[in-house]
């Protein structure tokens, strides 16, 4: 019956058929693949242990007739006396007459229900017919929607069971069985709906969360081996000596991180697939001259390049450093909101002729209507949302440039694996030579005073600071230090002879320019600012973070922030002051302190925030499992991406019957046939 509509159940008439819809089972087959979510273990309990109106399970032995009593519409109660040891006890259920048969004097039964202690009496939820036994004290819980009971959904997935099992075939060859020692496919699922023992659910979770992350890997690599095949970029020619007068000019060395990934970079360059690749490194860890590099390389190869940032003003400083860098060598724009009238119709239709070799500009900018000479190369920096949407806009403008994104929110291993799973990555993994780690402590707002005066004596020391508040305006609810407050709370306590900016998102866009570029020059010593500084501004003259109320902020962002100063030779330091209520907040603050590594703090956060909040809501291309969970599960994970690799480098599904239904699998899923990914 695997597949036959539910309405071919018996049981099944019109609104159950509705109900189920509403939880996506159509087929009886799709029952067999509503798992439980969770699974309650219960454990016996002796009866003077159970304290008043608590829920508790136990065994006795059936001593009376049972008594059935009907009332109002439908209703009924049953009662009966069970042998608990030394104590006879009433047991009462509530609308399960059809009990009535099943309670035979001297059997055995296991009842879970709230007990009350002065009636000596258990008001029970939950019947085992027999002894306690490992099996009985397994509770599958399921989701289920609208009206459709548990019990009801736990005879459908029975009746399924039963009547379709034998029908599904095993997907995985017998070698990751007899390797991984994972049941068969079947025997999974029984056992996950009616779980034997605790070791052979065990197993069958097992053996589910593997083949879920085989399946997505398997997937991944599909994705990434046709682009890799229709994805035909145009080489790029770049001379070598030139590129290498360009890299010599540098104020500084190449860290052999950054050497590394610019071979990589530079490689997909030249070769005549697309690039496709994400650089990950820390704040600081110098993404940025990778970026300038593979752009000038763009531009000797006569393509045109994106600089593609989240806010504007990182646009303008970008902009500013890399017109610093180039000197007269590229011809450089700015492309954001803020460029309007003539000047923006100008740059349109330079970049158009192919006059303009770099733009720089916000997110918008490929999705506007720019057209482009013959673009080369996009990057995006600061690349929080992976991608999916820039990708997609690229290809709907029938654009296939070279794309690198760029993050320094360090994703943990394991989601990286899953979401970049169809990208190239490369990771910088060491900070230039000469940085001294940041310094971070945690004040409490009492210490305000002693914090005033740790800035004074930074600030007279010839450096600058930044301190951050959460909100720009005071609001009644929230008891948050507001940027203008502070400000001129701060005018007043610093001496005179320091220059304070105020930065936040309402100020024009004019006026924030000016300020970053007061701040970048020295003119300003200190900067208060709500969180529009939060990514990527580079000053490496200023050593001293302040975070006002910290405890509001996520860990990864507390990173960020704080990945503002320590950019020079300098000692910097970042200060939170928070007063956490939560638990939650004090491991926060804490964790801060310990760690500057952007990677263990990412974990952290995903330790703490799950994977569903890490990336916010529903961050596109991360896949919903239903058994495995990518932040328990990474050993799975990375076990089957690596054979998910190998399947593919030997073309296992191509060739090896053994892999016949793996490949139907993926290839009949719609995303895909659509290559969505792409
Ligand atoms: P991020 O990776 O956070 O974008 P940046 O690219 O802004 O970091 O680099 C941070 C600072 O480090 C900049 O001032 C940059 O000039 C400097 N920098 C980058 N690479 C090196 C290096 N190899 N040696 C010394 N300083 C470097
Ligand atoms: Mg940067």
């Amino acid at each position: 019956m695997f597949n036959e509509p539910v309405s071919n159940i018996p049981s099944v008439g019109e609104k159950t058929e509705e109900q189920l819809a509403m939880l996506d089972i159509k087929k009886v087959g799709d029952l067999l693949f509503h798992f439980p979510f969770r699974y309650d273990f219960l454990e016996l309990k002796p009866l003077e242990e159970i304290g008043h109106e608590e829920v508790a399970t136990i065994e006795g032995e059936v001593v009376s007739q049972p008594n059935v009593s009907f009332y109002g519409r439908k209703k009924s109660r049953l009662t009966c006396t069970i042998q608990v040891g030394v104590v006879a006890i009433k047991a009462v259920f509530f609308n399960q007459a059809f009990l009535k048969d099943r309670l035979i004097i001297g059997e055995k039964v296991t009842l879970t229900g709230k007990w009350d202690m002065h009636r000596l009496q258990l008001t029970v939820h939950k019947f085992h017919p027999q002894s306690f036994d490992e099996a009985s004290s397994i509770e599958p819980i399921y989701h289920t929607k609208g009206k459709l009971t548990t019990a009801n959904l736990k005879k459908l997935i029975s009746y399924a069971i039963k009547t379709s099992l034998d029908e599904l075939e095993e997907i995985l060859p017998e070698a990751y069985l007899h390797n991984y020692k994972i049941p068969e496919r079947r025997q999974a699922i029984k056992e996950l709906h009616q779980p034997s023992s605790k070791v052979t659910l065990k197993h069958a979770r097992r053996r589910f969360i593997y083949e879920e992350l085989f399946i997505f890997q398997l997937k991944m690599q599909w994705v990434r081996r046709e682009n890799k095949m229709n994805s035909h970029g145009i080489p790029k020619h770049i001379d070598p000596d030139q590129l290498n007068d360009f890299i010599s000019e540098l104020p500084f060395q190449l860290t052999d991180s950054q050497q590394r990934v610019l071979h990589e970079v530079l490689t997909d360059l030249k070769s005549d697939n697309r690039m496709n690749r994400l650089l990950q490194g820390d704040v600081g860890s110098g993404k940025t001259i990778i970026a300038a590099i593979a752009l000038y390389a763009t531009a000797m190869a006569n393509q045109q390049g994106a600089l593609m940032v989240p806010t504007e003003i990182l646009a303008e400083q970008h902009e500013q450093s890399l017109k610093e860098l180039f000197d007269d060598r590229l011809n450089i724009a700015l492309l954001t909101g803020s460029v309007k009238g003539k000047r923006r119709r100008e740059i349109l239709e330079q970049l158009e002729q192919g006059k303009i070799d770099l733009v720089v500009g916000t997110h918008a900018l490929i999705q506007e209507d720019t057209v482009f000479h013959n673009l080369g190369l996009v990057i995006v920096d600061e690349q929080h949302r992976f991608g999916v949407e820039q990708r997609k806009t690229l290809r709907d403008k029938g654009l296939t440039p070279d794309v690198l994104f760029m993050t320094a929110t360090p994703i943990p291993r394991t989601l990286s694996i899953t979401t970049f799973g169809d990208m190239d990555v490369s990771v910088i993994d060491e900070m230039p030579k000469g940085r001294l780690p940041v310094k971070t402590y945690w004040a409490k707002e009492s210490m305000l005073e002693r914090v005033y005066q740790f800035l004074i004596k930074e600030i007279q020391k010839g450096h600058q600071a930044y301190v951050i508040c959460p909100l720009i305006e005071e609001s009644d609810q929230l008891d948050i230090q507001n940027a203008v407050d502070l400000f001129e709370e701060l005018s007043e306590v610093l001496p005179s002879t320091v220059n304070i900016g105020l930065m936040h998102g309402r100020l024009s866009q004019q006026d924030k320019e000016s300020l970053m570029r007061q701040f970048a020059n020295n003119e300003i010593q200190l900067l208060v600012s709500t969180t529009v500084i939060e990514v990527g501004v580079n000053v490496p003259n200023a050593t001293t973070m302040v975070i006002y109320d910290a405890e509001r902020f996520g860990l990864a962002q507390l990173h960020q922030l704080r990945g503002r100063v320590g950019r020079g030779s300098h000692q910097s330091y970042c200060i939170l002051i928070a007063d956490p209520k939560s638990e939650n907040g004090k491991e926060r603050m804490r964790v801060m302190t310990e760690t500057t590594d952007g990677f263990e703090l990412s974990e952290h956060d995903l330790q703490i925030r799950g994977p569903g909040d890490f990336f916010g809501k529903k961050q596109s291309g991360l896949p919903e499992f239903k058994v495995a969970n990518i932040v328990d599960d990474y050993r799975a994970l990375e076990v089957a991406r690596k054979d998910a690799v190998k399947v593919m480098n030997e073309q296992l599904l191509e060739t090896d019957p053994e892999y016949a239904e793996l490949k139907q699998v993926i290839e009949s899923d719609p995303l895909i046939k659509e290559r969505i990914f792409d």
